[in-house]
């Protein structure tokens, strides 16, 4: 049984806010990104379509064989023992063969070839007997066998990819075959991050008793550093109305959202209750969920505003829940599972109350029939940052549920998927 580490946020409490109705409420305040950028496909991975693809010809363009081996007229298939066909030219991938094949005849022809009219079948070579210039097939071949037709992976005028494909490198693949060089994808998403606290300080600082090192920052830094996204760090800002005010103000009037961690909580939140009150609309909320309860959302200027707690862990937790889909819904990703919710089984008793979702770090392995099993990390303290690097899936205990009995089925959120 894990010990649930009692502290005073454990005491019941109402008025928490749900964390579908906290994610609810930020999803309907995030705007949809409008502008694009043209850019070469080869640097399009992990960017979003801005306009759907419609494919100007047909892929591929004509029948052609899949397979090396020899072409010929299903109508010399023989119904028993074989027939002799007389091989007269070659078809290569790359160049139309235009010779006129007759019954009886056929052609030798490699994978990619385009098929010569009429002719309707492709036998392996593997599949054929063959003596020099002459081959024998027999009543196994079928009509339409090993031919790719024209326009059988891809429609002339069909819409193969829509505006917000979070395009990956078979979409790449597709673009290309459709000859096109650049493409219209939505500008990258511009996010300011700063840490909030007197005791922290920058790597590279030096280090005394009353100070801690900046990990937040990094960890946004890392959590935000992809192909779509262009980062501003703030540094560290220190806990001061003024600074905190000047800074988020400043950093309005380019960033589309920002994110700071620390100087939420009840004790802190003076200081950024107090700018955030002057530089826009921002709302506290206690969140029902563990950890991560305090959160400051809002707007400053044309920018978001997340404020996350000062925990580690609770940055974690509270970025990969609500910062993430707000992120995706700004740069209009359609469709794409962020990290997928499975099933496991408990492998020991987790303590939890109800009127709260818990998000604990967990191990899940997998045995070879598939079947997936889960454990805690161990110790988990918000300020515990080896409960996140020991983990490889959250595990998410709903917001009614009780202690979890070893054995139970839980739900568990992998980390594949969100790193
Ligand atoms: P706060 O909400 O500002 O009171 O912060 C809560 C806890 O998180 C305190 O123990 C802080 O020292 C710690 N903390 C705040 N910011 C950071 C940071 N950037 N890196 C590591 N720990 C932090
Ligand atoms: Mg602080």
């Amino acid at each position: 049984m894990i010990d649930p580490q009692p502290n005073c946020t454990d005491i019941f409490e109402q008025g928490l806010m749900p964390v579908d109705q906290a994610l609810k409420k930020i999803l309907s305040a995030t705007p949809q990104l409008a502008d694009y950028q043209i850019i070469n496909i080869e640097h399009a991975k992990g960017r979003t379509l801005a306009e759907s693809i419609t494919a100007p010809f047909n892929v591929p363009q004509h029948n052609n064989s899949a397979v090396d081996g020899y072409a010929f007229h299903a109508i010399d298939i023989p119904t028993e023992g074989i027939t002799k066909l007389t091989v007269i030219d070659s078809a290569y991938a790359g160049k139309a063969n235009l010779t006129q094949i007759n019954s009886g005849q056929c052609i030798r022809i490699m994978t990619g070839a385009i098929i010569p009219k009429d002719l309707d079948v492709v036998a392996m070579q593997e599949h054929v007997e063959c003596y020099g210039t002459i081959i024998s097939v027999d009543k196994r071949h079928k009509q339409g066998q090993n031919i790719r037709l024209a326009g059988e992976d891809i429609r002339q005028n069909e819409t193969i990819l829509p505006a917000g494909k979070f395009i990956t490198p078979a979409d790449i693949g597709l673009i290309a075959c459709l000859g096109f060089a650049e493409i219209k994808v939505r500008r990258k998403l511009k996010i300011a991050i700063a840490s909030t606290g007197n005791e922290v300080i920058s790597i590279g600082a030096n280090h005394s008793k009353e100070k801690i090192y900046d990990s937040n920052r990094y960890i946004l830094y890392s959590a935000l550093d992809r192909p779509d996204i262009e980062i501003i760090n703030l540094g560290i800002l220190e806990d001061n109305a003024e600074t905190l005010l000047k800074q988020f103000k400043q950093s309005s009037l380019y960033a589309d959202i920002i994110i700071s961690s620390g100087g939420v909580s009840v004790g802190d939140a003076d200081y950024t209750r107090t700018a955030l009150k002057q530089s826009g609309t921002v709302d506290f909320w206690k969140i029902a969920i563990k950890p991560g309860r305090p959160l400051a959302f809002g707007s400053i200027g044309k920018s978001l505003f997340f404020g996350l707690p000062g925990n580690p862990v609770a940055v974690m937790v509270t970025f990969y829940q609500f910062v993430l889909p707000a992120i995706e819904q700004m740069l209009g990703i359609k469709n794409k599972v962020i990290a997928p919710l499975i099933k496991a089984k408990s492998e020991e008793n987790i303590a939890k109350k109800p009127g709260r979702t818990e998000v604990v770090r967990g191990i899940i392995k997998q045995d070879n029939e598939g079947n997936c099993t889960v454990k805690t990390t161990g110790k988990q303290g918000s300020g515990i940052l080896r409960s996140m690097s020991l983990a490889n899936a959250f595990i998410i205990l709903e917001h009614d549920r009780s202690t979890v009995k070893a054995g139970e089925t839980v739900t568990v959120q992998t980390f594949s998927g969100l790193f």
